[in-house]
């Protein structure tokens, strides 16, 4: 604390990300990162713009990249707003649409991101609490409000709320923003942004740095209707007019085009995914229902705080949140079938 500090800044609590360890030998499954490369396609894009061209600015409106994700979508490119990383976009949501009289719901287990932005753009929140199973109770969200926001699949449960059952949500609260935050939507899920046209209170958000395993690039992107992403668009254009890279936009956009190395990536987490939870379930875990590249999971017999410190003795990493309700549990990112095998040996041997 400094007497030079802003009254806004004495009182924020930020997001603290999971760890990312010096250490290269751990088996790093804390953070929800795709254990496969990013596409090969994606790369070679980027390869060929480290060039001379580097010392000129990006273009502000990144159109190569969101002609890209329009066409994957089948959407205009007036209806897709981009970012660096999915966490600039979420923070140019709340500042530019959440920010309202009402207060936001949220789910009380959910990204502990939304609070901390909460805190930054000084927002109003209520927590809803997710049923006894861990679900989403859309009848709960039918009340007045300033915004409704949650991750689908929700983070860090992975449970997934079917397409419908958001629609309903989309239909009781027609006077306000519904952000759907979809950053592992491809591991499972069906994508809302199939309904945008529908609903103009609709924003969809998505990240490339889990399905399409660019998180060290830092690309996120919202789908909604042409008036909201002006608003975010106006935030953006008042804070930061290259928020995304010469690198970011080919290699991004690559990406976007390489259908067939994303399906069969995809595809691999799943299928890895499956056998994971089947493992632990053979060990006595309870393990909630996931559609993302993460389970979360809890044993009726082992404190989850003590499993993920001797996890961490031998050398792997999970991550495990310090909050009521779900302090049994541990998120467990799906990595390579050898990393996998590493977390189901190392529980053996505890
Ligand atoms: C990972 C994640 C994000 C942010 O991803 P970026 O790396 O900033 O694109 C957003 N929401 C949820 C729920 C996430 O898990």
């Amino acid at each position: 604390m400094s007497k030079f500090w802003s009254p806004l800044v004495k009182n924020l609590v930020p997001y603290v990300p999971g760890e990312q360890p010096k250490l290269t030998k751990l088996v790093k499954l804390n953070t929800n990162e795709n254990p496969y490369g990013p596409s090969p396609k994606a790369l070679a894009a980027m390869q060929a713009e480290l060039n001379d061209n580097l010392r000129l600015y990006p273009d502000p409106n990144s159109d190569l990249l969101k002609q890209a994700v329009a066409s994957y979508y089948g959407v205009q490119g007036n209806q897709v707003f981009l970012g660096n990383g999915s966490d600039e976009v979420l923070a140019h949501i709340f500042h530019g649409l959440l920010q309202q009289q009402l207060p936001l719901l949220f789910p009380d287990i959910s990204y502990s991101f939304y609070p901390v932005y909460c805190g930054l753009y000084a927002i109003d929140f209520e927590a809803v609490p997710l049923d006894q199973q861990f679900q989403i109770r859309v009848a709960d969200y039918a009340k007045p409000n300033g915004g409704i926001i949650f991750p689908n699949p929700n983070a860090p449960t992975g449970c997934l709320l079917a397409l419908d059952a958001v629609e309903q949500i989309l239909k009781a609260s027609p006077d306000s923003v519904v952000v759907v935050d979809e950053a592992y939507i491809d591991f499972g899920g069906e994508s809302a942004i199939c309904l945008v046209d529908r609903y103009p209170n609709l924003l969809v958000t998505q990240t490339l740095s889990k399905s399409r395993s660019l998180a060290g690039l830092r690309v996120g992107l919202a789908v909604g209707h042409p008036d909201l992403i002006e608003a975010l668009e106006r935030v953006k254009n008042s804070f930061n007019s290259y928020p995304l890279d010469r690198l970011a936009i080919v290699g991004a956009a690559a990406a976007f085009e390489d259908r067939e190395y994303f399906a069969k990536t995809c595809q691999q987490v799943i299928d890895s995914r499956e056998w994971v939870v089947a493992q632990l379930q053979a060990k006595g875990f309870e393990v909630l229902p996931s559609a993302a590249n993460f389970i979360f999971a809890r044993h009726p017999q082992h404190d989850a705080a003590g499993l993920a410190t001797k996890l961490r003795e031998q050398g792997v990493i999970v991550r495990h949140f310090k909050q009521e309700r779900i302090a049994q549990f541990l998120r467990i990112s799906i990595g390579t079938q050898e990393q996998n095998q590493a977390l189901i040996d190392a529980l053996g041997e505890l």
